[in-house]
């Protein structure tokens, strides 16, 4: 069990199109870029109500797996489901709620939870990674009353907002808006002012508007019909599309130097679909707080921040509507699946405040992942009983120490700063300089350039600091933030309402709610190339997400203990022919270890023979072949 051997396994089962592998209780999964035919209903009814190792890796296992232990231990259980954009994480989300649903009778719900085309449309964009990439992260819940689903409430967090006013090139802003342009009929079309997709700033940076594959007319009207279903109300349907008809009209406001409003056109179009004054507006983007505006960027980040919060908004109140469909009559107990999109390190992207909050979530997602794998781990060898040595494993508490802890963390420097009308990047940056500068994990650059890096578990990240971007984003969110419970702060006890912020806006909130939740089940999702390409297995590339997913640490883990554990019974069914025994001895740890004094010296420490489980395999395993190479 080393990183080569786990490598080759995994390549050799994708190019025999076995594209699940377990490691340990991790189901490693291997993004095929072609259907298979292995979700039908034929494979529902064989992992339906087998335990995990009876069968093939397979996601069903997982599902069906959390299911069971749902129902016999009465308790919550989470899948969580993690991977680089492009990995199939979002696939997996479906299949397993697609499992679910297939397991019961009456399926109606479950049916519409997973079906529901809205959230993708406007949560999901074209990136260079991924051709519909989700650009948040979602939460399902799935509530069952007696092992029959019974609602489903879904949860976003992180929606990426900096995609709605800026998008890289070769990449989208959110699906809706292209859909919107290309499908909406003409008639409303000119109610809302609208043109074509590439006249919009917000809508045209990236260079080409259209997607290779995607009939956005036709996903208009799937949107449409799918609004139908949820009972969408006309004049709902109408305002979702005269508040993303502002948002286009907005970003073509543009500023000449400091205040000079220069689109006194788009000011009026946007204050007439949004029904407000047209000096209201002028005032809002143009809004003066106490920060220096001495750049004209300042102008910009408000347009930005009030188009960003608009959309925000909408998305929230859609999710809140679907929700409002399915909602479960009680709270119930659940299975809740985690799709979170993971880092995303290039050095094409401008990494800013945004990144840095969505980075730290995975940092914090990945220090659950190591706490619960090595408890897990801790938790079979005292039932074993089996004496556990304590077996270091790499943390990476510094890291999240770095950006949040009390009282010099980059996000409580932030949270300090932001309090001084006189802040600016400079004393930001100095703070952080002055504060970090020893930290192996921070990186203070070479020359004078506004910016910090910080050595994540996943790879190095360079963040930009504009200070008053940072500002306007936690102006805004101050907005967003009342629906947070009083006493949120968690063990943080008191806290300045800037940092409640903070807090929320890195979802700080939901990965600690996670934390009380148990059981969790780990999907890994691990791309095989870049290329889309159904029989490219890029070697170094699965390599580097092995050992950045912690799948590679956790293997050491296992390995410096009893990495390989086999029930008495399999043992000696296994063995038996090399001590040429054909009846088999009863299952028991004597037996175990009788055979084994037959097969090779007895060494402490190479083997341990726990309560229900025995191990010494590689030895074994290499006699077997032999035996079964001299019987050929
Ligand atoms: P992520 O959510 O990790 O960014 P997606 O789930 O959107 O990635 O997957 C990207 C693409 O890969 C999908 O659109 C699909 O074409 C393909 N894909 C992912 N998982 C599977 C699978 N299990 N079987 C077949 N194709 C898949
Ligand atoms: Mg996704």
């Amino acid at each position: 069990m080393h990183e080569g051997a786990v490598l080759l396994n995994i390549k050799t089962r994708f190019q025999r199109e076995l594209i699940y592998t377990y490691i340990g209780s991790i189901l490693v999964s291997v993004n095929p870029y072609r259907m298979y035919n292995i979700y039908g209903t034929d494979m529902v009814l064989l992992y339906k109500g087998h335990a995990l190792g009876e069968n093939p890796p397979h996601l069903f296992a997982i599902a069906n797996a959390a299911y069971s232990k749902l129902m016999d231990a009465n308790h919550n259980q989470v899948i969580i489901i993690s991977g680089e954009s492009g990995s199939g994480k979002t696939e997996a989300t479906k299949l397993v709620l697609r499992y679910l649903a297939a397991i019961q009778h009456t399926s109606n719900i479950a049916q519409q939870v997973c079906t529901s085309p809205l959230m993708e449309s406007f949560g999901n964009a074209k990136t260079v990674r991924n051709d519909n990439s989700s650009r948040f992260g979602k939460y399902i819940e799935v509530f069952l009353e007696n092992g029959v689903i019974s609602g489903a409430i879904t949860s976003q967090y992180l929606l990426e907002k900096s995609r709605i006013v800026f998008q890289a090139k070769d990449e989208r802003n959110y699906h809706i808006f292209y859909e919107m342009l290309a499908g909406l009929p003409s008639q409303q079309k000119r109610a809302f002012y609208l043109q074509d997709a590439e006249t919009y700033y917000y809508l045209n940076q990236g260079g080409d508007c259209g997607i290779t594959g995607k009939n956005d007319a036709e996903d208009y009207r799937r949107l449409v019909a799918a609004m139908e279903i949820l009972h969408f109300a006309a004049e709902d349907q109408a305002s979702i599309f005269r508040v993303l008809a502002s948002i286009l009209h907005l970003g073509n406001i543009f500023f000449q130097r400091h205040e000079v409003l220069i689109s006194a056109q788009e000011i009026r179009v946007v204050s007439e679909l949004l029904q407000i004054s047209p000096e209201g507006l002028q005032k809002a983007i143009t809004y003066k707080v106490t920060v220096p505006l001495c750049a004209l960027a300042c102008f910009f980040g408000f347009r930005d921040a009030v188009a960003k919060i608009l959309y925000s908004l909408l998305f929230h109140w859609l999710t809140e509507k679907i929700n409002s469909q399915v909602y479960p009559h009680q709270h119930t107990l659940s299975i809740s699946i985690l799709d979170i999109y993971g880092f995303e390190v290039s050095d094409l992207t401008f990494n800013s405040f945004e990144q840095l909050c969505i980075n730290y979530a995975n940092e914090y997602l990945q220090f659950f992942f190591n706490r619960i794998i090595f408890r897990e781990e801790q938790e079979e060898y005292s039932r074993e009983q089996v004496l556990w040595q304590d077996i270091p494993f790499s943390d990476n508490q510094p890291c999240i120490d770095l950006v949040a802890a009390k009282p010099h963390g980059i996000l409580r420097i932030l949270d300090d700063q932001s309090c001084f009308p006189q802040a600016t990047d400079h004393t930001f940056l100095q703070k952080c300089h002055y504060h970090h500068v020893h930290n192996p994990l921070y990186i203070k650059p070479k020359m004078p350039t506004p910016e910090f890096g910080i050595k994540h578990y996943a790879g190095r990240v360079t963040y930009q600091v504009c200070f008053h971007v940072i500002f306007v984003h936690l102006v805004y969110c101050q907005q967003q933030v009342s629906a947070v419970p009083p006493g949120a702060g968690g063990e943080d006890g008191e806290v300045t309402k800037h940092f409640m912020v903070i807090l929320w806006y890195v979802s700080y909130l939901f990965l600690s709610f996670l934390l009380f939740r148990c059981n969790p089940f780990f999907v890994r999702c691990i791309k095989p190339n870049n290329l889309k390409d159904p029989r490219v297995f890029e070697d170094e590339l699965v390599s580097h997400q092995l050992r950045h997913s912690g799948i590679l640490e956790t293997i050491r883990i296992r390995r410096e203990g009893y990495p390989i554990r086999m029930q008495f019974d399999v043992f000696l069914f296994r063995y038996k022919s090399l001590v040429g025994v054909h009846q088999i001895p009863a299952a028991s740890g004597e037996n175990c270890v009788l055979m084994l004094s037959k097969l090779c010296p007895l060494r402490p420490g190479l083997y341990h023979v726990g309560v229900t489980k025995a191990n010494i395999y590689q030895l074994l395993e290499c006699k077997r072949e032999r035996s079964r190479h001299l019987a050929a």
